[in-house]
């Protein structure tokens, strides 16, 4: 069965919030930040939400067992010049997996980290340092290390970079992939040719951990670096390619998450942005690009 949900916003209502939000897109998973994706402003986990959440998971054939949290971009595990800021990156990736375990929630994305100013190298070596005392102190949650473009000093944009850094990683078996199709697409994976890439992914690393999927088409070519997320089938990829990678029998059991910007609309000289999900989600089910989609989108929401 295809799993397929997108980014929602954990606010006020936590993960009942979540679960509402995926409903009314048609999703049967999605993927939260804990709070807003650049800061590390937290509330602390309700409960009484939490079981809510379930309850209204279970009614709805959503499975807490496909549900993915990410952490903010500002963990950054790969720079150790301002030993504090590593400390609070560590400290804080503990914590959030602390909060996952609380919501019964198994997987978290983590961006490896930014070597910025350091030698890669160097810079791998202080991810793994890092992880390793994150899962020494921390339980069950698995770290998924998601695939990045190469933006800047980014870590993880190939799979020799995540294979060295699963290499260092003392408790494997807590750590994960998350491909991401704009990310792939950005650092110069043909996605035309993604069997051949999931090949060279298995012989390296091993397919079995590839545990969460980001779909998102580009704005920009491939191997451009850049990591800019357009909607599906209005960008560089392509609706067609990314639907034989979201059908992919190799990937069937894992969970598809959304993360394509926001529509937006100037209406009365107010600027309104309107969440492209349940469109994309309808044309990913009928597997048929609707070529009106930001109308749709706009009227659909308008009222
Ligand atoms: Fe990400
Ligand atoms: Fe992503
Ligand atoms: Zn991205």
């Amino acid at each position: 069965m295809l799993t397929i949900g997108c980014h929602v916003n954990f606010g006020q209502n936590q993960l009942k919030g979540c679960v509402e939000q995926a409903l009314s897109y048609g999703a049967n998973t999605f993927m939260f930040y804990t709070g807003a994706p650049q800061n590390t402003r937290r509330s602390s986990i309700d409960d009484f939400l939490s079981i809510e959440a379930l309850t209204q998971m279970k009614e709805n054939g959503i499975g807490l067992e496909h549900i993915v949290c990410h952490a903010p971009y500002i963990v950054n595990l790969a720079n150790n010049k301002d030993l504090e800021k590593y400390q609070f990156s560590i400290n804080f990736l503990i914590k959030e997996i602390e909060r996952c375990n609380l919501m019964g929630i198994q997987y978290i994305v983590l961006h490896p980290g930014s070597a910025v100013g350091l030698e890669p190298q160097e810079a791998i070596k202080n991810i793994i340092y890092a992880l390793n005392i994150v899962l020494d102190t921390t339980d069950s949650v698995t770290i998924c290390l998601e695939t990045m473009a190469g933006k800047g000093t980014e870590l993880g944009q190939n799979t020799e970079e995540l294979k060295t850094i699963i290499e260092g990683i003392v408790k494997k078996e807590r750590i994960g992939i998350c491909l991401d199709t704009c990310h792939l697409n950005d650092a110069g994976v043909d996605l035309d040719a993604f069997d051949e890439y999931l090949d060279e992914f298995d012989q390296k690393i091993g397919i079995d951990r590839v545990k969460v999927l980001h779909i998102n088409d580009s704005k920009n070519p491939r191997a451009s670096h850049k990591d800019r997320h357009e909607c599906i089938g209005y960008g560089t990829i392509g609706f067609d390619t990314l639907i034989k990678v979201i059908y992919n029998e190799r990937l069937e059991h894992i969970p598809k998450i959304l993360e394509t910007p926001y529509i937006g609309e100037t209406d009365e000289a107010k600027e309104r942005l309107y969440p492209p999900y349940k469109f994309e989600i309808e044309m990913i089910k009928k597997k048929m690009f609707n070529a009106n989609l930001m109308d749709d989108i706009r009227s659909y929401y308008k009222k």
